[in-house]
């Protein structure tokens, strides 16, 4: 009797390892890439101008739900969120492109709740970084952080910009011209943000990055100023990293080592006054 229920002991530990066993693959097959961050090509090499399609918005779909970019020629910016690509466009409006468009710059991971974080009486960006940096630093600054903040925002300036035909300009000097930008009040919806730790300054850009699309689905764009009435933060801490780049040439003869942060800062927090 003793022997058997030794014996049946050891097949229930047996069958406890092996459910668990399939419940990690079960999760680690659902989510390929499941603390992931997936970028493909450099901001840097996007400032220079290299806006050719990378990768297209089917295959970056297979490496993320959630995340932020551009599409070919800069037209308009991304907001991933749920598996649904977002394309804010010119005129402010949110398209979904189809899978055959191409991305030339993108981050994207698929989302996992790791830290929540409430805000309320946010007034405005920097204050909104202070308050995320905290959570950052108390997981830890060099990972990787994809953000979901859903709520109602009193004001949110974001911007968008028209499609740009070769030969490419730089990033800045094409913004100069054709970004087009849009405030609104007392607006629901949700902005993803991206942090990068400060190491990455040579691939994206240290810091936080964010996009925005209301409630509805309708208007959105890249954030340059926001103060938010009441949100909840969701923080997906990501400890691995991946990078699509391309064989083209025109890619391979890019100097991309090269300084440009300041056209860097300038693209991404440049008000033009472009209002549409
Ligand atoms: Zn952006």
């Amino acid at each position: 009797m003793k022997r058997l229920v030794k014996v049946l002991a050891v097949l229930c530990a047996m069958a406890l390892g092996l459910c668990a066993l399939a419940e990690e693959s079960g999760t680690a097959g659902e989510t390929a890439n499941g603390d992931t961050l997936y970028q493909v090509a450099l901001l840097q090499s996007l400032v220079q101008g290299y806006y050719d399609g990378i990768v297209t918005v089917g295959e970056l779909k297979q490496h993320g739900d959630t995340g932020i970019g551009t599409f070919e020629g800069v037209n308009g910016e991304m907001i991933v969120l749920d598996g649904t690509v977002y394309q804010a466009v010119a005129d402010g409006s949110i398209a979904v492109p189809s899978d055959d468009e191409t991305v030339p710059f993108s981050n994207v991971t698929f989302f996992d709740v790791d830290e929540t974080l409430t805000l309320s009486g946010i007034g405005d960006m920097a204050a909104l970084q202070d308050a995320m940096n905290g959570v950052v630093k108390a997981l830890g600054a060099n990972c990787f952080y994809m953000v979901r903040l859903e709520g109602t925002f009193d004001a949110i300036k974001v911007r968008s910009e028209y499609k740009q035909e070769k030969p490419y300009r730089a990033l800045d000097v094409a913004l100069a011209d054709d970004q087009t930008e849009f405030d609104y009040e007392d607006v629901r919806g949700t902005i993803v943000g991206l942090y990068c730790p400060d190491y990455m300054g040579g691939l994206n850009t240290p810091g936080w990055h964010f996009h925005f699309i209301n409630e509805d689905r309708t208007r959105g764009g890249h954030v340059l100023q926001v103060s938010v009435a009441e949100a909840q933060a969701a923080f997906d801490m990501t400890d691995g990293f991946e990078m699509a780049l391309t064989r083209e040439a025109a890619f391979q003869d890019m100097e991309l080592a090269k300084d440009v942060n300041e056209a860097i800062h300038r693209a991404e927090t440049a008000t033009t006054g472009n209002n549409d």
